[in-house]
């Protein structure tokens, strides 16, 4: 297993890609601008604020700057850093900074895969079960249209969402199992029915979605994100403050195919790989020990190193995972010492040693 010192740092996400044409003097400008961004260190994670994704929709207008700004809770005075940046730019009469944010959410995390049926969802409910363990306020938001079944791996029953009023308005009120609040994409719909939305009814209601849950305080909210590059996926990476993503593949090749194309999809929108999780990497022989890589080995490792991003940990095959899956207790709740739980157990210190609040430097 790689250092997991921290994997956020050892990323290297390429830059915001270059917007819609304009003219030379715009562009000049525009540069000024994001080199103006690339200043701004965020104390957490010690990198600018352009490499981790925080700066979208940039726009330069004649003298004017307007920005997106995806930040979590805690970093909303990062909007005020921005615009003691900007505004002593010579041109720039004034510039507008949006803050976009989920409300109560310090740190939003993805997890996503190049195609169905690698473990995703499996991936993102140990992880959530095991930053619960370590102390944190978890979420869970099971957004894969295509297949979501976060609630039943956690023994949630189909139900009927409930709402609640809030001072910004009607909200969903999470679930709550084995300490950790569920919403789900799935419980909108009828059970055994398929999700059938497509294009503008899939961006709204995934945008309202992701904003209109009443979370209240979460150290972390995980993002199950539908496998592809497809529609649903970018439209929720645009719509939300994600601070990284995590990369799931078994160590087969097409599996590996997709998952780079995804990678590429997440650098090309701005988004930090934090690293890639091999499922099913080898079956652990109940008599001897002896680890079977049944798909295949070193996939992972290879495809790590070519894209430089870590491999967060090698999940075995266990027939405990899929039967804590079909029962509603994740393995590692019920088996906190096997060696798959190990492995979530690992990435979750991983993923605090990285995000934990630590003093803001004044
Ligand atoms: P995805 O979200 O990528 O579609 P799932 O997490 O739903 O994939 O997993 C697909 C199936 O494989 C589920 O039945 C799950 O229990 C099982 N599974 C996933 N990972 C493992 C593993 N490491 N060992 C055994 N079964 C697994």
């Amino acid at each position: 297993m790689p250092s997991h010192a921290s994997p956020f740092r050892q990323t290297h996400p390429e830059d915001a890609p270059p917007p819609t044409p304009m003219d030379a003097v715009t562009e000049a400008r525009y540069r000024e601008a994001v080199q103006c961004l690339k200043q701004i260190i965020e104390p957490v994670l010690k990198r600018d604020m352009v490499s981790l994704g925080m700066v979208r929709n940039l726009r330069v207008v004649d003298d004017y700057i307007s920005l997106r700004l995806y930040v979590g809770q805690h970093q909303h005075y990062l909007r005020q850093v921005v615009l003691d940046r900007l505004h002593p730019l010579p041109w720039c009469k004034k510039a507008y900074v949006q803050l976009c944010t989920i409300p109560g959410v310090r740190t939003t995390l993805a997890i996503s895969s190049g195609k169905g049926g690698v473990g995703k969802s499996t991936t993102s409910v140990n992880l959530a079960t095991a930053l619960s363990l370590q102390g944190a306020r978890v979420g869970l938001l099971d957004a894969d249209v295509y297949g979501p079944n976060v609630p039943q791996m956690l023994g949630i029953n189909p139900v009927e969402v409930s709402l609640v009023d809030t001072p910004e308005g009607q909200r969903f009120l999470p679930l709550e199992a084995q300490g950790i609040k569920v919403m789900s994409v799935g419980l909108l719909a009828a059970p055994d029915h398929p999700l059938a939305w497509r294009g503008p009814v899939l961006h709204k209601i995934i945008t309202q979605f992701i904003h209109e849950v009443a979370w209240g305080d979460l150290d972390y909210l995980l993002i199950d994100l539908p496998p592809g590059t497809g529609d649903a996926q970018i439209t929720i990476i645009q719509e939300s403050p994600i601070c990284g993503v995590l990369l799931v593949t078994t160590p087969q090749q097409v599996a590996i195919a997709d998952v780079r194309r995804s990678i590429h999809m997440f650098r090309r929108v701005g988004i930090p790989v934090l690293g890639i999780v091999e499922n099913m990497s080898y079956l652990l022989c109940g008599h001897c020990g002896e680890p079977t890589p049944i798909f295949g080995s070193g996939g992972g490792q290879q495809l790590a190193e070519e894209l430089q991003t870590p491999l967060l940990g090698q999940v075995p095959i266990d027939p405990l995972l899929c039967a804590g899956g079909d029962a509603g207790t994740p393995l590692t709740l019920a088996y906190p010492n096997s060696v798959p739980a190990q492995v979530f157990r690992q990435i979750a210190a991983a993923l605090d040693h990285t995000f934990a609040p630590v003093p803001i430097e004044a």
